[in-house]
């Protein structure tokens, strides 16, 4: 057994550490290469003691919520894994305030607010990240982002140590915070709620949930927008305009449906969607001169599939609302 392994077991506990983790099954893509190591901590100190020992075998980790932003390459990611489960799952309400652990999912933190008549979190509640990701990602939706209800959060730097940040120092903007440029993990957020009727947070929250079925693919496996809003532009409308609406490479689609959507028809490779995704960035650079960057996040390597530079149909430039 190599060093490092020997000391992820002493820290998390045998049953808490893989090796050679599958990735597809942990990220709404379905698709991804194995991770060298796969840890779930199952609290603080076994999380410090993970980190310690990453930084002792000088190998790199990278923490998951619910690896809905997140595509792992064909060829594996050789470092640690860190899951933030169920230890991290909980929700404590007091007044108009909820103290949350990263762990949580939206839609059950958004559910759980309904409950008590608190408003500000509708919009959040069809984003099937956790309050980690969300956190990092600033995640958002029809006008909300999570910077208007945060007030502050408890993390974990790279030598294991907790600190807490307010808003400010979390530095959200469109689609980004200081979370992963610093190293930190997300242990739990303080959210501000205000109160409100149960039947319009309800009524909104399916409002919202039925646009979602209508406009999204949510029928296949995808990672929500796989590129970020280019300022004065949608990615979507930009991508259709290229005449890229349902390009494909292997079962990695641009969605009919929603051209900002990359989709997986079933067997897509990560080195299928992240081929896809330059084409897309090539073509929409070359006819409109924008540059769009990736809202999912990449990580470890990639087998990419041959560039052909005539596979992507000419334009049709048949019109599309939204993106
Ligand atoms: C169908 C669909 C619809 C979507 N709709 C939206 C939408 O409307 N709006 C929107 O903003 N996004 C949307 N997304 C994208 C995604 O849900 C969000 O980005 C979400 O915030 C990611 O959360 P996650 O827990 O899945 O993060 P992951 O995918 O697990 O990770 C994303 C990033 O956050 C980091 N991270 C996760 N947890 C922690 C932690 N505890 N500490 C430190 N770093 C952490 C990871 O390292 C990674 O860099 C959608 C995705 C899908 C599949």
């Amino acid at each position: 057994m190599d060093r490092l392994l020997e000391e992820l077991i002493l820290a998390a506990g045998r049953e808490n550490v893989k090796t050679k983790e599958p990735m597809g099954p942990h990220v709404t893509f379905r698709a991804g290469g194995t991770a060298d190591y796969f840890v779930t901590p199952d609290g603080e100190t076994a999380l410090s003691a993970v980190v310690r020992a990453c930084n002792a075998s000088q190998v790199p980790y990278y923490v998951l919520g619910n690896g809905s932003n997140l595509l792992v390459g064909d060829l594996g990611y050789h470092g640690v894994i860190i899951r933030m489960g169920e230890p991290w799952a909980f929700c404590q309400f007091q007044g108009n305030t909820v103290r949350a652990g990263a762990g949580i999912l939206l839609s059950k933190l958004a559910r759980e607010a309904y409950r008590r008549s608190l408003t500000g979190l509708e919009a959040a509640g069809g984003i099937p990240g956790s309050l980690g990701g969300a956190l990092v990602m600033n995640a958002g939706a029809y006008g909300f982002e999570m910077k208007d209800v945060v007030l502050r959060a408890r993390v974990m730097d790279r030598e294991g140590e907790v600190k807490e940040l307010s808003l400010e120092e979390l530095k959200l903007g469109y689609r980004r915070s200081c979370i992963p440029e610093m190293g930190y993990t997300v242990l739990e957020a303080e959210l501000s709620l205000s109160p409100g009727n149960q039947e319009e947070i309800l009524a909104k929250m399916e409002e919202l949930s039925a646009r979602r079925k209508e406009k999204q693919p949510l029928e296949y496996p995808s990672a929500g927008s796989t590129f970020k809003r280019p300022e004065g532009y949608f990615a979507g409308k930009l991508i259709q305009d290229a005449g890229l609406r349902g390009y494909r490479v292997g079962d990695a689609q641009v969605s009919e449906k929603h051209c900002g959507f990359v989709i997986n028809r079933g067997q897509a490779t990560p080195g299928e969607i992240l081929r896809l995704c330059r084409d897309v960035q090539r073509r929409v650079k070359e006819q409109f001169g924008v540059s769009m960057e990736l809202e999912v996040r990449t990580l470890g390597e990639f087998s990419l599939p041959e560039e052909e530079t005539d596979r992507a149909p000419e334009p049709s430039g048949t019109p599309e609302n939204g993106g």
